[in-house]
């Protein structure tokens, strides 16, 4: 795999995790949050002509290239979206990453996670709470379903929002069981899905809450639609 074919992969790998589609700044930011690649001293420093580190203006000539070969639509400004032959080329470039020896901008940490997002096309996220999928109710007015709740750029949203302490219950992972903890919790959507016009009109302060895995389960037992925060915090105070 040459130089420019693992930096295709990695600007690819970050805008699928983003789930299709991102600013440049929401892009490089994910590459950086799921460590896809190894920076060397000089990608860390400052270009010469612009504001901006070395490696991001790097990644955006790549950008380039990918548009022009139709792996990115061009359509809209600073909106990198990627396409159907788009998920065709990070697939095939992912199935070569078995076979390479070294690396000289993909970082090898990442490896198995962008060997399964190749593999099933989709995100393998650490936010699956099992059954959640079945409270889908036949009604349009009380359809809940986790697909923003599993959306990587709301749940890195929702937390910058909220942090990761339970806003049930107080409960922290990192306080709990230490490092192996660390950053982790689950995110809760709290509006019906057909109030929503998609990703894009989440409102991370609104419409998001994080939650611990009791807390979200407990949540979700009332149907069809969850409790609320509130009533989940005075059922914590005042089980009874
Ligand atoms: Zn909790
Ligand atoms: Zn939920």
């Amino acid at each position: 795999m040459t130089r420019e074919e693992e930096k295709r992969l990695i600007v690819l790998a970050a805008i699928i995790r983003l789930g299709g589609d991102g600013t440049k700044n929401q892009v490089l930011d994910e590459i950086e949050r799921a460590e896809l690649m190894k920076f060397s001293p000089s990608d860390l420093e400052q270009c010469a002509t612009r504001d901006e580190l070395y490696w991001r203006n790097d990644l955006a000539q790549i950008r380039r290239h990918l548009a022009a070969e139709g792996y990115i639509s061009n359509q809209k400004w600073n909106h990198w979206l990627v396409t159907e032959t788009g998920r065709s080329h990070f697939a095939s470039l992912a199935s070569r990453l078995g076979s390479q020896r070294q690396f000289h901008h993909f970082n090898p940490v990442a490896l198995a996670a962008v060997t399964a997002l190749a593999s099933n096309h989709q995100i393998s996220d650490d936010n699956a709470l099992s059954g959640e999928t079945a409270l889908v109710e036949g009604q349009q007015t009380q359809r809940w379903t986790n697909t923003y709740e599993r959306s990587p750029q709301l749940r890195a949203a929702a937390i910058r929002v909220h942090g990761l302490v339970c806003m049930g219950c107080g409960f922290n992972f990192e306080t709990k069981y230490g490092a192996i903890g660390a950053g982790f919790i689950e995110v809760h959507h709290t509006k019906p899905i057909s109030s929503l016009g998609g990703a894009a009109s989440v409102d991370p302060t609104s419409d998001l809450v994080v939650l611990c895995s009791n807390c979200h389960s407990i949540v979700h037992r009332k149907r069809p639609s969850p409790l609320s925060l509130e009533a989940l915090r005075t059922l914590v105070k005042n089980p009874a």
